[in-house]
């Protein structure tokens, strides 16, 4: 019998490419979405990439019935990846009632019935966003965590907080958070990658999507950042190597014995890349001129962000192997494939 695991957002971008990778490596996936920002047929190009077709099912995961029989039925599964949630930052902020019930619920449902029905293993989705304003670069798991400044980075802030708390009492779950830098890119077949609906936040699909006509031009966000270009910094990880960052969380997660209940990584390549430099290998790779100008700092942001990501190499096994090339060239197959 394959060691089963439920993907929760599991046909979102990120819960996408860790399903394939999860299903390379032999695993059974359950995805469960309420297709909230995601579309069915990505269960289908799942099956074309892999071959097999993953079961789903579409579920409110706030619903707490509905939860609660989803995970009587795969109460065989070894663990959880929990990547549903909402994520627009600037949303969050005219919506924190909507942010906190959905993403907050998702996860006390989610941890509550894999207590129940003794499912171990759990991964959640949290982001650099916890650190805010750090005081030192490069960010180890050991820095401050802050108040994020939106709504949306709080619930990974107080998701945290959750798991830490429940992990204490729970009887059967463990848990690992990973703290994910900038996630872009897509799988190399083209088939799944980040499909944001409306207007991007996000640079790399704001970038891509210039290039293809669908937005006149890219505001890059600031000039005058004390960075060797004057635009900001980031810490931009491949979503291959972050999904298989997910795949050595699991694996640790079924190597330790129950004691170890909780763990935190960084999840990032250690390298800062500046605004300008991503532009520049997006021209590159995708041979595209770029439109774009600049603008005002973006409310929020900070100037620097890269991650020591030491401890999960050093105790996950894990590290990057796609380079910044790889991330704008994949970004860019992906958005032509949606012509
Ligand atoms: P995504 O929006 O593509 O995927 C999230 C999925 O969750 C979507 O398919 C959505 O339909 C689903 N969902 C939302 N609410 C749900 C609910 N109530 N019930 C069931 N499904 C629900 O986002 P993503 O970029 O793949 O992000 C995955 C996770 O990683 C999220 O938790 C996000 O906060 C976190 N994260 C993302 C980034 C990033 O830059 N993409 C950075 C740090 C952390
Ligand atoms: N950015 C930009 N123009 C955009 C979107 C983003 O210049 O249209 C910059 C942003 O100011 C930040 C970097 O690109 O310095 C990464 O932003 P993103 O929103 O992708 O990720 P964040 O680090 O804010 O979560």
């Amino acid at each position: 019998m394959k060691n089963k695991v439920i993907i929760t957002g599991g046909t979102g971008y990120i819960g996408s490419h860790t399903a394939v990778e999860f299903i390379q490596n032999g695993f059974e996936v359950v995805l469960v979405d309420n297709l909230s920002n995601s579309d069915i047929s990505i269960v289908d190009r799942i099956e074309k990439i892999t071959g097999i077709k993953p079961e789903f099912e579409e579920i409110d995961l706030t619903d707490i019935k509905k939860t609660s029989s989803f995970f009587k039925k795969h109460k065989d599964a070894k663990g959880v990846i929990n990547f549903a949630a909402l994520k627009a930052v600037g949303e969050s902020v005219q919506k924190p009632i909507e942010y906190y019930r959905n993403n907050l619920n998702i996860l006390l449902n989610v941890l509550e019935n894999m207590e129940v029905n003794s499912i171990s293993n759990f991964i959640f989705s949290s982001s650099a966003t916890v650190y805010g304003l750090p005081d030192k670069l490069p960010i180890t798991e050991e820095s401050e965590t802050k108040r994020p400044t939106s709504p949306y980075g709080n619930t990974k802030k107080v998701g945290e907080e959750i798991i830490e708390d429940f992990v204490k009492i729970a009887k059967n779950v463990k848990a690992i958070s990973l703290r994910y830098f900038n996630p872009i890119g897509a799988h190399k077949s083209g088939l799944i990658g980040e499909a944001p609906t409306g207007i991007p936040n996000n640079l790399m699909p704001y970038i891509t999507q210039v290039a293809a006509g669908v937005r006149k031009e890219l505001k890059v966000f600031g000039k005058d950042y004390d960075t060797k270009d004057g635009t900001a910094i980031r810490d931009y990880i491949h979503v291959m190597d972050l999904a298989v960052a997910h795949m050595a969380a699991f694996k640790r997660l079924n190597d330790t014995g129950k004691d170890q209940k909780y763990e935190i990584f960084n999840i990032g390549t250690g390298i800062g890349y500046s605004v300008l430099d991503v532009i520049s290998s997006f021209e590159k790779t995708s041979k595209q001129k770029l439109n774009y100008s600049f603008d005002d700092r973006r409310e929020g942001d900070v100037p620097m962000l890269y991650a020591d990501s030491s401890k999960a190499s050093k105790v996950l096994h894990w590290g990057t192997s796609l380079s910044l090339d790889d991330m704008t060239r994949s970004s860019w197959e992906w958005e032509e494939s949606l012509k």
